[in-house]
């Protein structure tokens, strides 16, 4: 791994499942990482997730002792989003909420520096809309990890319809350099992957709702069936379902009705059944 010139501290804002991630392979790349969340708590939770994290990556000789260690010293926790304003990339991983994400990038427009680059890492939502919060749209792009970001290779890099070519070679540079491959998707609902992915989630929930089979059998049978790793009610448990239904309603407002969400999905988010990170959603993660 290398860093990418001109680039030398990251910002990361949102300290969740996809921000800790994003901070913890950027500082192992070499960056200077500033982490912000609203709370102290969120910010301490996304540090523990780091550190057990790279933890695992020592235990599995993935990574050296030392190397983790450096990692986890240049990553700063802060609920101060001013703390960000000397990176030159910003990565934005808070809630999929288009006023949410409007607000934080109006936000980093006015605190980092000129020529910093702000990405988000949205599942769904229009960066082109994101990016027309702030002054300078052609440094806006999306680069969309996957989950687990450390694990996951891959990266979708969104072009809003505003963003410059040179913002979107930075984060192809800044991707491989953290050992990444990208793609490239325009700005339309759920771009590729998940204009795909989460009717299939959805439809899995949907199939075990209706009795067509037990959830166990739903996920084998794609499994199986599709050689995928994981099948539809164990990958939304994964993602989050929150995360999902969000994912769902922005496709079914924009492409339509055919991606509604299946209405066990919003009674499971009701319930605070939101998957691994409740310790409970289809599946039951106690232990
Ligand atoms: P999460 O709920 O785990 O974390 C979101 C974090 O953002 C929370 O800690 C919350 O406190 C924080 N937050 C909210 N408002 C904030 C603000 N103004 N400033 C700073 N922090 C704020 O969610 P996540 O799963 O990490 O998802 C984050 C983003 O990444 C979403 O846009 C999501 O669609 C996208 N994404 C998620 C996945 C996935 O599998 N979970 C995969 C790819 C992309």
């Amino acid at each position: 791994m290398y860093t990418v010139d001109g680039v030398e501290t990251v910002g990361v804002v949102g300290a969740g499942t996809m921000g800790a991630g994003i901070a913890q392979v950027a500082a192992t790349a070499g960056y200077d990482v500033v982490m912000r969340d609203v709370e102290t708590e969120f910010v301490e939770d996304g540090l523990d997730r780091i550190d057990d994290s790279l933890g695992r990556l020592v235990s599995r000789e993935s990574l050296t002792e030392a190397t983790a260690a450096a990692a986890r010293r240049r990553i700063d926790g802060t609920t101060d989003l001013a703390d960000l304003g000397d990176a030159d990339l910003v990565v934005e991983a808070v809630l999929e909420q288009m006023d949410v994400k409007q607000d934080v990038f109006a936000s980093l427009d006015e605190i980092t520096p000129e020529g910093a680059v702000l990405a988000t890492n949205t599942s769904t939502l229009s960066v082109t809309t994101i990016a027309a919060a702030t002054e300078r749209p052609g440094d806006v792009v999306g680069l969309h990890f996957m989950n687990p970001v450390p694990v996951m290779e891959g990266v979708e890099v969104v072009r809003a319809e505003t963003t410059a070519d040179p913002t979107v070679s930075l984060v192809d540079d800044f991707a491989d350099s953290l050992d990444k491959t990208t793609w490239e998707s325009a700005d339309r609902p759920g771009f590729v992957v998940n204009r795909v992915l989460i009717p299939w989630v959805c439809e899995g929930i949907r199939a075990y709702d209706e009795g067509v089979a037990s959830k166990e059998d739903v996920d084998t049978g794609l499994k199986l069936g599709t050689n995928a790793p994981m099948g539809p009610l164990e990958l939304g448990d994964h993602i989050g379902l929150d995360v999902v239904l969000d994912a769902a309603e922005t496709l079914h407002d924009e492409l339509g009705d055919k991606y509604r969400p299946p209405v066990l999905l919003e009674r499971k988010v009701d319930a605070g059944h939101l998957g691994k990170k409740t310790g409970c959603g289809f599946y039951d993660y106690a232990e």
